[in-house]
């Protein structure tokens, strides 16, 4: 038997060719003065004691971290009240959402996550082989009744950003427990509650107690939007005992640089820090939200730290066209293409600066 294939070269397992490349916000663009929102940055930067805590690691560069991450999951727990042995910590949310997907997801196997929501999800179900059910949205919120209508023998996991990127709609958390309700037991549903931190409504939890209490419920979340630490990837996870073993089985060993870990402990520490950026954009989703509709914008009501901006389907006012405009004075929102929301830009709030600017160019963009 020859050992020779036709292939020239190495070929990835089926299906990994299919998917299609995140694509990040972009950073460049013409101006002396680029305001960048397009990625969900803070526009406060990270705590100062987090820079300091992250500089104080810059003589230790030989050093391996401390691969179960205690210090940080200790400071986790003591802030949110939490079992340390229950957090896994990672290189960002996204490494997480993909470690578990990776361990519970198989060719034959499904996943389910809906319409609009983040990206990352289908990557990281697809790599696995595993098929991924997509949940109609109704006026782009998540429909737990869609939801639960994909869930099928073979559903392993369901995906659920709460707050969802890019909508910045939510889901109460009586809405969250009756998705929670209908799943099988078998079924791990996956809470992403990287916003949560912004969020301002009485109906709104982002998991913790979910988790706590049942088997199949999994809540992550990330130091890369109010704590301002997305260039170092920092996320962690709450899990029941069971995941987090199965987690801790197949992470790498040093998946967290000890850079990342001192700075999210001190940032996790500094939460006047958060409070601040907090209430700069509770203040600005109103004040941003209210100028662009009075431009005639449709806004998708958004409880997170950015907002899905509509614009015309055709004719001269597409939002293409704006994006294109907006480029031109130096500031970046996101396409939406890749989510199916061609008629979309999404702005991150910035400071007052940024924010003004983008109102004064779309202002002079739709005369
Ligand atoms: C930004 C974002 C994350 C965070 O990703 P990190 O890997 O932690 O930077 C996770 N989920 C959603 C929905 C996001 O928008």
């Amino acid at each position: 038997m020859s050992l020779k294939s036709e292939a020239s070269h190495p070929l990835p397992k089926a299906g990994i060719l299919d998917i299609s490349p995140y694509v990040p916000g972009k950073s460049a663009a013409r101006g002396a003065k680029i305001y960048k929102l397009s990625s969900n940055e803070s526009p406060f930067g990270a705590s100062p004691q987090a820079v300091a805590a992250y500089s104080s690691k810059s003589n230790l560069l030989a050093l391996y971290p401390d691969g179960s991450a205690a210090e940080l999951r200790e400071a986790i727990a003591a802030r949110y009240g939490l079992n340390a042995g229950s957090i896994v910590c990672g290189a960002g949310s996204d490494e997480l959402l993909q470690l578990l997907a990776h361990a519970y997801l198989a060719p034959g196997d499904e996943a389910v996550y809906s319409q609009f929501g983040f990206l990352v999800y289908p990557i990281a179900i697809a790599s696995n082989g595993a098929k991924a059910v997509v949940a109609p949205e109704v006026n782009h919120t998540t429909s737990v009744d869609e939801m639960l209508k994909c869930v099928t023998p073979r559903t392993k996991m369901v995906f659920l950003a709460n707050p969802n990127n890019p909508t910045g709609t939510y889901l109460p958390f009586d809405e969250v427990k009756r998705l929670h309700a209908g799943l099988p037991k078998t079924t791990l549903l996956v809470l992403d509650a990287a916003y949560a931190e912004y969020v301002r409504r009485n109906d709104y939890e982002s998991g913790l107690e979910l988790v706590a209490t049942s088997d199949n419920v999994v809540m992550t979340r990330t130091f890369s939007k109010i704590y301002g630490l997305a260039g170092l990837r920092l996320g962690w996870a709450y899990c029941p005992a069971h995941v987090a073993d199965v987690l801790n089985r197949i992470r790498g060993p040093f998946n967290v640089s000890a850079a990342a870990m001192a700075a999210g402990v001190a940032a996790i520490n500094d939460q006047k820090f958060v409070e601040a950026a907090i209430a700069h954009n509770e203040k600005w989703l109103v004040l941003l939200t209210e100028q662009l509709q009075s431009l005639g914008l449709k806004v998708t009501p958004s409880v997170g730290n950015f907002l899905l901006i509509h614009f015309a389907a055709s004719g001269k006012k597409t939002a293409g066209m704006a994006d294109a405009f907006l480029n031109e004075h130096g500031i970046i929102l996101r396409r939406m293409e890749a989510y199916g929301l061609p008629n979309c830009l999404r702005m991150t709030i910035g400071d007052e600066e940024a924010n003004r600017a983008v109102v004064s160019a779309l202002t002079d963009f739709l005369k």
